[in-house]
């Protein structure tokens, strides 16, 4: 093997192969990255409400997964009923709650259009104090 072959060997065996460092490195990153973020977001999903972008009908969306889970392991320990059982029964109640979706609907219950849901939040906890007095009673 002369001198040429040699290098010719090294660039094709070490050379080609230093970008796939690179990209090894480049997908590492994003998955650690994509784990951060996810742990980030916190594991139990919560209910939220949004607004039809034409009628103003308001939908909540989801339920609220930790205080479902809590009073399912309440109830499965006093009656002795299996857990999940009784968690498929109350997602299934609070599913069934009036305007109440899994998922955001494409058409609105409301006014029956193709519509956009537009997020809205609840009320930090000083606001809705404040707000407290001046709120009708519902119950
Ligand atoms: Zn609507």
């Amino acid at each position: 093997m002369n001198h040429a072959d040699f290098w010719v060997v090294m660039f094709l065996a070490v050379g080609l192969k230093l970008p796939l460092i690179g990209l090894f490195y480049v997908i590492w990153k994003a998955a650690k990255l994509g784990d951060q973020a996810h742990a980030e977001q916190g594991s139990t999903p919560v209910s939220r409400m949004a607004l039809c972008g034409y009628c103003g009908a308001r939908i909540t969306i989801g339920y609220d997964a930790g205080r479902v889970h809590q009073r399912a392991a309440g109830i499965a320990a006093r009656t002795g009923q299996a857990a999940f059982d009784v968690e498929t029964r109350l997602v299934r109640e609070e599913l069934a709650l009036p305007d109440r979706y899994p998922v955001e609907p494409t058409r609105c219950p409301g006014c029956g259009e193709h519509t956009v849901w537009a997020p809205i939040e609840a009320l930090p906890d000083s606001a809705a104090i404040a707000l407290e007095p001046l709120r009708p009673d519902l119950n």
